[in-house]
């Protein structure tokens, strides 16, 4: 056993054995491009549809509040939490918690269906598929997923960085309960707020005035932020990395799935055969084939959003999204036996495999990841000079930087040990000889 590449800040060496496990198998019938390209079936069409459909009505909203000034609309952006928070019964409040009901009869379809930045890492994934990005395709061709273990750690300080601002007023100001549908301002932390592309106290900016032409450019900002930081999260991390490591949402959403008996699964209702292409397909890592086989024909994983890219990879059609209960597997499984999920690893490139998901860990310990949530708040405050809104493209890019940093600093560290060792073995070979 080898001594694995040591968490660069804390020093734990992680306990790994240098073996080369073999990737998820590609069934015979299915290419390298077939699982790069997402099979064009009409439900994923309708998914697209409906993903793009949000921005559309986000669009729509915004417009008909700022060029044409009405307001009955209240406000749809990205304040609820943050208003439920404050004690603000608003049009953001109450959508959070309709949005979090939902859960109990659906499970997390919004998220698969209805969350404007599901829309913005698809279209990213879309962009980078089309584009030919190689390092990309890299990852989406064998469904590399990369993650950490201590992805609670990220989301949780994520919400607790979308809480901040109303912790701070609620403790200047006190809690002042209220119901306001219209407040605050549904552009209140996007370009084109105060008549501004970007705050106040930034150091250039342009008017924004209430005409079609100039709130288009606002529009434009506004999604280009959002589909850039997609675009950097699933270049470095795999698809949909910002759901699955980052979202602050999440940490209030995955306590509500699996404790109402009407919530629909992805659930079994045929022969499994044991191909995998179901778990090789999933963007959140769950492995699918497995949960159906040991969770009575059920996918009982948090994470599930109700993508459905399971079903669409079933040629045998083993897969349904609903309530009833699985049909029991009678037909014997070999080849699913064999897999290697249930181990714990480390890969020749670093990463380490997971006994319970597909995804793939940095050799990063939890002091580098709590570290670099300290350290995206330091980027995302630099760029929010420009903008509340702006605060994530630089969070994003200094959480990536410093993480990155950390793991050739990680492996450095273990080539100067390594190193060390081998010249001390030298030197006292050196000498036995001598003596
Ligand atoms: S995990 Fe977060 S970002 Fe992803 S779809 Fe759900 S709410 Fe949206
Ligand atoms: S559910 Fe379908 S795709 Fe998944 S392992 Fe079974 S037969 Fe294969
Ligand atoms: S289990 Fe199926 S529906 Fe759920 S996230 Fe994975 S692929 Fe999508």
């Amino acid at each position: 056993m080898n001594a694995g590449p040591a968490d660069t800040l804390s020093g734990r060496e992680l306990p790994i054995i240098a073996i080369d496990i073999p990737e998820p198998v590609a069934p015979s019938s299915c290419t390298v491009k077939g699982r790069a390209t997402p099979p064009a079936t009409k439900r994923y069409k309708y998914r697209m549809i409906a993903l793009a459909s949000v921005h559309a009505y986000i669009a729509f909203h915004l417009i008909s509040w700022h060029v044409f000034g009405i307001q009955i609309w209240g406000k749809t952006a990205m304040m609820g939490v943050p208003s439920l928070a404050k004690g603000t019964i608003n049009a953001a409040s109450i959508m959070v918690a309709l949005i979090l009901i939902s859960i109990l009869i659906w499970g997390r379809a919004f998220c698969g269906w209805a969350c404007h930045m599901r829309g913005a890492i698809e279209f990213a994934d879309w962009i980078l598929r089309k584009c030919n990005v190689r390092q990309y395709l890299n990852l989406r061709e064998k469904n590399i997923l990369i993650n950490t273990p201590h992805r609670w750690l990220l989301r949780i300080g994520a919400l607790f960085v979308l809480l901040l601002p109303v912790i701070l007023l609620i403790l200047k100001t006190g809690f002042t309960p209220q119901v306001n549908v219209m407040s605050p301002a549904p552009m209140a932390d996007l370009p084109g707020y105060e008549g501004k592309a970007f705050a106040q106290t930034a150091p250039f900016n342009l008017d924004i005035r209430p005409t079609w032409n100039d709130f288009l450019v606002s529009i434009g900002l506004a999604l280009f932020i959002q589909f850039t930081m997609s675009m950097m999260l699933n270049l470095r991390y795999g698809q949909g990395a910002f759901c699955r490591i980052l979202c602050p949402y999440a940490p209030m959403m995955t306590p509500l799935m699996n404790i109402s008996p009407i919530q629909s699964k992805i659930t079994r209702v045929a022969q499994c055969t044991g191909c995998r292409d179901c778990s090789n397909a999933c963007p959140q890592g769950i492995d699918v084939s497995r949960e159906i086989f040991h969770f009575n024909g059920k996918v009982i994983n948090r994470e599930c959003i109700k993508c459905y890219a399971c079903i669409d990879a079933c040629d045998d059609h083993v897969l349904k999204d609903t309530a009833a209960p699985g049909v029991p597997q009678t037909d014997r499984l070999k080849p699913y036996e064999k897999r290697p999920w249930q181990q714990e690893l480390i890969r020749k490139d670093g990463y380490q495999t997971n006994a319970r998901h597909m995804q793939v860990y940095e050799p990063l310990g939890p002091t580098t990841d709590f570290l670099s949530i300290l350290v995206a708040l330091v980027g995302g405050a630099i760029t929010s000079k420009l903008g509340g809104f702006w605060f994530y493209p630089g969070a994003i890019v200094a959480f990536i930087l410093f993480r990155q940093t950390c793991i050739m600093g990680s492996k450095w560290v273990v080539a100067v040990k390594a190193q060390r060792t081998s010249t001390h073995k030298h030197d006292r070979q050196i000498s036995a000889a001598s003596q």
